[in-house]
């Protein structure tokens, strides 16, 4: 197998997916990031700097915990989990966030956009922002804004301006078009913080490499506590940031089985869903080349999820690439499934994940039958299941009111 840890190549091209396909006025700043970013990747101090914010602001490293009562349940291989839900604001994608942040004061910029799902990017992103002190503007599509009022009301908390954006399906995809249309109009004094590995190269590479921390840590973490790498890691992929932070440092460990779980909402046979790896076909959004969810004309097509998290047509390309190479292997889990899951993980671990995370959880009905008990699989508990309470409480037919 090639390397495929040296990928993207110069050009973001992880195989035949990647790239920067963006207008004219974005080239030079995206030109300018990955200079940025080539200098600092090296520089023991911006490092030093970074892993101190891991330690004592985001609260790193995560535990890895084994989880008894699940294993019990499926008589099976060990199953432990790695706890991203216990970072600072409830999610990995802080990791990321940290990190970004710190490229936009080295390249002077004063004010910072993001574009947020479920809510966790934007709280992650208005964190940083209000930390030090950087003026911010999240855009989240009016759907969400609506599912996942208690993260809009934490960025509003935090000083952050939330744009709700009314178009197409008003979920993740149209946040995303919203954001870049005021990168592209604010270029000079604007750092947009990306929050999967999605978008045009560097940004997979960087958002990767923020979030690779979570697979570094496991490595460490699996030797110290059972010896030996996991046999399989789980986990979600909505962009894939959580997947490709924790897949990474393991691609070249050919025993590990890396299992990426997407969202196949109300079927895959339904077309309503959010599987662009195990039902899409390769197209160009947002800046790069993908799989993507798209009708016999080209368009991309509505998506539908429980998890607003992973409500998007596309994945990160890195993901599309490993797909191809036969190096990860894509499944999907419904939204019942995923409901299901959520319960039985919260009554057996007290862990209450979040909806996205509970498809990762789902994945263990369908692959726990091809691994015996003397064998360890992790699960990365992407983020906590708060913000998820009112979806939960209205699936079940429960008013909090
Ligand atoms: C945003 C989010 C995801 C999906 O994003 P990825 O980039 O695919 O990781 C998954 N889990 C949680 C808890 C999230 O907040």
């Amino acid at each position: 197998m090639d390397n495929l840890s040296n990928l993207p190549n110069p050009d973001g091209f992880f195989g035949n997916y990647g790239g920067k396909f963006v207008p004219e006025t974005l080239m030079y700043a995206l030109k300018e990031l990955d200079e940025i970013y080539a200098k600092l990747k090296n520089d023991p101090k911006f490092l030093k700097e970074i892993d101190q914010d891991l330690v004592q602001f985001v609260g790193r490293p995560s535990p890895l915990y084994f989880a008894k009562r699940l294993t019990d349940h499926y008589s099976g291989p060990q199953i432990w989990l790695k706890r991203e839900d216990l970072n600072h604001t409830g999610a990995h994608k802080i990791n990321n966030t940290v990190g970004q942040i710190l490229l936009a004061k080295a390249m002077g910029k004063k004010r910072i956009i993001a574009e947020t799902g479920a809510g966790q990017h934007g709280v992650a992103t208005a964190t940083v922002a209000a930390r030090l002190g950087l003026e911010c503007h999240i855009y989240m599509g009016a759907a969400d804004v609506k599912r996942q009022s208690l993260n809009v009301y934490r960025i509003k908390l935090l000083g952050a301006k939330v744009h709700a954006v009314d178009s197409g399906t008003a979920t993740l995809k149209d946040a995303l078009n919203e954001a870049m249309r005021d990168w592209v109009t604010n270029i000079e004094d604007t750092y947009y913080i990306i929050g999967s590995v999605t978008g045009p190269h560097p940004y997979p590479m960087i958002v990767r490499d923020f979030n690779a921390i979570v697979g570094r840590e496991l490595k460490e973490q699996s030797l110290s506590l059972f010896s030996q790498y996991p046999d399989a890691i789980i986990a979600c992929v909505g962009g894939g940031s959580n997947a490709m932070g924790i897949f990474y440092p393991f691609l070249q460990d050919e025993d590990v089985d890396l299992i990426g779980v997407e969202a196949a909402g109300r079927g895959l046979q339904s077309g309503e869903h959010a599987a662009p790896l195990n039902d899409g076909k390769p197209g160009i959004l947002h800046g790069a080349k993908s799989y993507l969810m798209q009708d016999t004309n080209g368009q991309v097509v509505d998506t539908h999820s429980i998890s607003a998290g992973l409500d998007y047509p596309g994945v990160g390309p890195e993901h599309s690439n490993l797909k191809d190479a036969g190096r990860a292997n894509y499944i999907a889990v419904d939204d019942d499934e995923v409901l299901t899951s959520f319960h039985q993980v919260t009554k057996l671990e007290g862990i209450m994940p979040a909806l996205e995370t509970a498809h990762a959880f789902a994945a263990l009905d369908h692959i726990v039958k091809n691994y015996s008990s003397n064998q360890y699989l992790v699960i990365n508990v992407s983020g906590r299941g708060d913000k998820d309470i009112n979806t939960v409480a209205t699936m079940d037919g429960i008013s909090l009111d």
